[in-house]
């Protein structure tokens, strides 16, 4: 493929996570998000205009670097913030490792299908897709946009064909309640494109963030789930599947 000026901002790289999909990946966390999620942990990607400018080469070399450890499930992982902010940036990425055989995948709130955000998803093999809640008045209190958009994302993603893991942060008092796991498991029947559902526990470790960035957590007040908790959660969601 012929290369372009295109660069983007990042936050930060990881070589070998093991946590944003499938096997040993390569993860590189954009900077910029059009959100604001009450459970955030990450409020130092927000600003569109911070962090360092790579080009995409620059990324797919660094990546190729750690191809030995993908094996046959890993590869690059493309997160953030909202990777979709940026997409040329992450479509070009993405085919410079496909030219490499390297397998893709991007991590987004699904909030942005443009046609540009389209482009990137014919060079993904998989996406993580947070699904934040099954409620859009929750989504519109608490995320910053309605249900039907990650909702119309996801049906694009089926429409594709493209693996889906959904992911949800389980958030106490807001989405810990078996009415929210069986509509998520609803989601995901009504779209056979999703082979994977991952709850995650809601965490504050973050709040130091925002006190560097002198920006109120809006659920600093709120407990993290217990262990417990997320056991009977896990145990409903996967109950007769
Ligand atoms: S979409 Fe992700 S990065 Fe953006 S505000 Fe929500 S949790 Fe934070």
């Amino acid at each position: 493929m012929s290369e372009t000026a295109v660069t983007g901002r990042v936050h930060s790289l990881q070589s070998l996570g093991t946590l944003d999909g499938p096997g040993v990946r390569f993860v590189v966390f954009m900077q910029g998000c059009p959100l604001r999620c009450g459970c955030c942990h990450n409020p130092d990607t927000w600003s569109p205009s911070a962090g360092t400018v790579y080009t995409p080469r620059e990324i797919a070399d660094k990546v190729v670097r750690y191809r030995e450890y993908f094996k046959e499930d890993g590869g690059i992982t493309i997160s953030g913030g909202e990777p979709l902010l940026q997409p040329d940036f992450v479509r070009e990425v993405f085919s410079l490792c496909h030219a490499e055989g390297i397998n893709t995948c991007l991590d987004t709130s699904g909030c942005i299908l443009s046609a540009a955000s389209k482009a990137v998803l014919d060079v993904t093999d998989r996406v993580l897709l947070d699904i934040k809640y099954t409620t859009d008045a929750l989504y519109r209190e608490n995320v910053g946009c309605g249900i039907e958009t990650p909702l119309a994302f996801l049906d694009y993603l089926s429409e594709k064909r493209i693996p889906v893991t959904l992911r949800q942060v389980i958030i106490p008092t807001h989405n810990d309640n078996a009415e929210n796991i069986l509509a998520l498991r609803e989601i995901a029947k009504q779209h056979p494109n999703v082979d994977k559902i991952e709850l995650l526990p809601f965490r504050k470790i973050c709040q130091v963030k925002y006190d560097k960035l002198s920006i109120p957590f809006r659920f600093g007040h709120l407990p993290e789930p217990t262990r417990e908790s997320m056991l009977a959660l896990e145990n409903l969601l996967h109950e007769n599947t």
